[in-house]
């Protein structure tokens, strides 16, 4: 059994308390994961500002130099790095290598990044008293970056996050999911191997309430970076105080599709967007308001494609459906189907549980109110609704606390601007499910889906300052 200590200035370090991390898929102990103390991870940051001082000074092409490295490393050992979600994560191996693929891309979009560091120039003269002078301001890296990293896409987006810092010229803190650390440990050594500085990414595993408070409020941390859930957001945001921060959020993704669509073409991509991961994807499909021309043939084809996913061991190249990531959250699951069906709602496939695997579920007749649609579900189920006027769909659409992505299928182009216009979402994706993104995109929520903007050069942005400077001459 491999135990795990803390990755602290360039070396392992024991922990002073341990805890097993599990597979969720057969419950297996899998490893011993350090549990870093507030004082470890308050000497990790400390470690991470002083390996600052130097290495905000390396020039562009050096820090791109690394990242291209990692890129070379990483997909030499993709298959690896694929086999340690599927353990980790019970993600299936298909979804697995798709997410290395894109992680290797993520990290290649930040080398580029990194030499595309630019200023703006300010006409001074457009005002009053700016005559003889030449403004323009500078971008500078921060200091240290905190990022806390949830466990459903543990490779790619660690990499949002350490891409970006490391061709910022930043340091970095990172605390990945207790559920999935393996990954992030895994990294540390490849970026070690790739030329990084001692200190300038550090590891810290552990309970997130633990280590909340030090990676959110120490004063060396400049900005504050999060993916996870809204309700940690929340508290990360209140302890933040004047610092940056991005917080990547959850939501209840929905999809119109409007009169007119050719079903067919589009249904495999809809049973990937609803039910790929287990629906464990903060851009999930979970609501699908479908025209009611189309709603039976629709509803018909959904189930007879769903039935079709295989459910499987993680390792199996075959598997689409695997465990869901605890036993807490298929309760969680199962209990808001149980809530829907007592509200109306009928169960037209799928929701049964073997062990800690559920069917995909397809729901209709649920009550706008419901959990399954008004919260998040970051399960397998999906809940589907007729709608007679495109106004009316955009309507439920909006009327939630979320906003993260919403995909609408139509022919018909006034409908498509119709819902780029009214729809209330960080991205509106036509043609497509909101299950959509490239990793050089702009990406992030509003409402309770978050702040700020990933996607490689966005996030880039936000962990730097912009200085401004004014030459003056007689
Ligand atoms: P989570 O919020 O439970 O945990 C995320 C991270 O926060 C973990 O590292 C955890 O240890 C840490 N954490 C927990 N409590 C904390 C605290 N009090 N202070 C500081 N850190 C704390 O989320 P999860 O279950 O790992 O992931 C699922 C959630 O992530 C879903 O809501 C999903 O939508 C969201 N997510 C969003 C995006 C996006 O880009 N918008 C992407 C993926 C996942």
């Amino acid at each position: 059994m491999k135990k795990w200590g803390l990755w602290i200035n360039g070396k392992w370090e024991e922990g002073t308390r341990y805890e097993p991390l599990h597979a969720p898929q057969t419950g297996e102990v899998i490893a011993e994961i350090a549990q870093a103390t507030e004082a470890e991870a308050k000497r990790a940051i400390e470690v991470a500002h002083e390996a600052f001082q130097q290495f905000r000074w390396m020039p562009a092409h050096q820090r791109a130099g690394i990242l291209m490295k990692a890129v070379q490393l990483l997909e030499a050992k993709k298959e690896e790095a694929a086999q340690i979600i599927a353990t980790e994560a019970a993600k299936p191996i298909k979804a697995a290598r798709t997410e290395l693929v894109r992680t290797i891309q993520t990290y290649q979009f930040a080398a580029e990044e990194a030499k595309r560091i630019y200023g703006e120039r300010i006409p001074m003269d457009a005002a009053i008293g700016g005559e003889d002078r030449i403004g323009f301001t500078m971008r500078v890296p921060m200091g240290v970056v905190s990022a806390i990293t949830p466990f459903n896409f543990p490779f790619n987006l660690v990499a949002h996050k350490v891409g970006p810092a490391i061709a910022a010229g930043n340091a970095i803190i990172l605390k990945p999911a207790e559920k999935t650390p393996l990954s992030s440990l895994f990294l540390a050594e490849l970026f070690q191997e790739a030329g990084l500085p001692d200190g300038v990414l550090n590891v810290v595993t552990g309970f997130g309430p633990d280590l909340g408070p030090v990676l959110n409020t120490h004063p060396h941390v400049k900005n504050i970076t999060f993916t996870g859930s809204p309700r940690v957001g929340k508290e990360i945001r209140k302890l933040a105080e004047f610092r940056k921060v991005t917080l990547e959020l959850g939501s209840n993704s929905a999809l119109i599709i409007d009169e007119g669509v050719d079903v067919g073409s589009i249904i495999g991509r809809v049973v990937e967007g609803s039910f790929s991961y287990n629906g464990q994807v903060c851009i999930s499909i979970q609501r699908i308001y479908v025209h009611r021309s189309l709603y039976q043939t629709f509803l018909d084809q959904l189930v007879e494609r769903t039935k079709q996913l295989v459910i499987g061991s993680p390792y199996d190249e075959k598997t689409d459906i695997t465990a869901v990531i605890t036993k807490d959250s298929l309760e969680r699951l199962s209990s808001w189907i149980a809530e829907g069906v007592q509200a109306g709602a009928k169960v037209v496939y799928g929701g049964t549980v073997d062990g800690q695997v559920m069917t995909p579920a397809i729901l209709t007749d649920v009550p706008h109110q419901a959990k399954l649609i008004q919260e998040e579900v970051f399960g397998p189920i999906v809940s589907v609704r007729p709608f007679d006027q495109i106004e009316e769909a955009v309507g439920w659409v909006n009327d939630s606390r979320y906003g993260l992505n919403a995909g609408v299928y139509t022919p018909d182009i006034n409908h498509a601007f119709y819902c780029v216009n009214h729809i209330e979402t960080g991205g509106v994706l036509i043609n497509d499910i909101p299950t959509y993104r490239l990793d050089h995109m702009p990406y992030g929520g509003i409402k309770d889906s978050g702040t700020g903007r990933e996607g490689v050069k966005f996030a880039l942005m936000d962990m730097m300052e912009e200085k401004f400077v004014s030459f003056h001459w007689d």
